[in-house]
């Protein structure tokens, strides 16, 4: 005979300690959170009227897609295909930017192409580079357990990076670098047309948000992206670097909100 399934609130308390041992966590907080099903919805923002869609906009809660933005086109299967080999083709030939010439991979991006779910960093580090897969180092790892803590499977979501090519020395990506890279992604946000986005850290935020506010101010908070849902977030790289109480319990707040969004449909 099968175990009866957990109700709501267990459930919820169960992905909360997954969660807290992936963190580390070892303890509850003295303020403890919410459960998933018992979190405060937040208004819904009543879309100002334009005439064009913002690229990005502020969002307490909200319909899926943004009433005012443009209904993604729906692509056959083989039409959808095609286009996803001619766009990876087109990144693993690409010279558009210096870091082609100091790459050994490009790393495009992998995981769902029918995924509901997908994280967005910034660029290869020197393990995705050396083997072009995104997020295998140790942040990479992290950012397993965070999505093994939520409930799902690494394959079951998509995983990215704004930018294809490392930057040598993992520095900070110029301008004009992003501005080569950024269209490879907006393509695969495009076909993916995902539930949630989560951002992770400033760079891929900024990039996508076209802001230049940091991830300490905009985490947390839901916005939009071509009417598509946003949460940013810590990077997993900044978590190990500021391994603080604080810190593991922000992304842990942030990915209860896109647990929440994700399981209302
Ligand atoms: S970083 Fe992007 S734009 Fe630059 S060479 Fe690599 S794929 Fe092309």
């Amino acid at each position: 005979m099968s175990a009866a399934p957990e109700p709501p609130l267990a459930q919820a308390l169960l992905a909360r300690l997954r969660f807290e041992r992936a963190m580390g966590l070892e303890c509850l907080p003295a303020a403890p959170l919410a459960p998933a099903s018992a979190l405060p919805v937040q208004v819904p923002a009543a879309p100002p009227p334009a005439r064009t869609a913002p690229l990005a906009t502020t969002v307490q809660a909200a319909p899926s897609r943004a009433p005012d933005s443009p209904a993604p086109a729906v692509l056959d299967a083989a039409e959808r295909a095609r286009r996803w080999s001619a766009l990876e083709a087109r990144a693993l030939g690409c010279i558009k930017c210096a870091l082609h010439q100091t790459r050994t991979n490009v790393v495009f991006g992998e995981g769902s192409r029918d995924a509901r779910l997908v994280f967005v960093g910034e660029g290869p580090g020197a393990d995705e580079d050396a083997s072009g897969r995104p997020f295998v180092g140790k942040a990479g790892q992290l950012l397993d357990k965070i999505i093994g803590a939520m409930g799902l499977k690494r394959e079951e979501v998509y995983i990215c990076n704004v930018l294809k090519c490392r930057p040598p020395g993992n520095r900070t990506p110029n301008p004009q670098e992003i501005g080569a890279c950024s269209p490879f992604l907006e393509e695969q946000l495009e076909l993916l047309s995902p539930k949630v986005i989560v951002t992770l850290g400033s760079p891929a935020t900024q990039t996508l948000l076209k802001t230049t506010d940091g991830i300490t101010r905009l985490r947390g908070h839901w916005r939009l992206y071509k009417g598509i849902r946003v949460m940013p977030t810590y990077h997993p790289a900044f978590v190990l670097r500021q391994y603080t109480k604080e810190t593991r319990q922000a992304v842990w707040e942030d990915m209860q909100q896109v647990i929440k969004f994700l399981s209302e449909g």
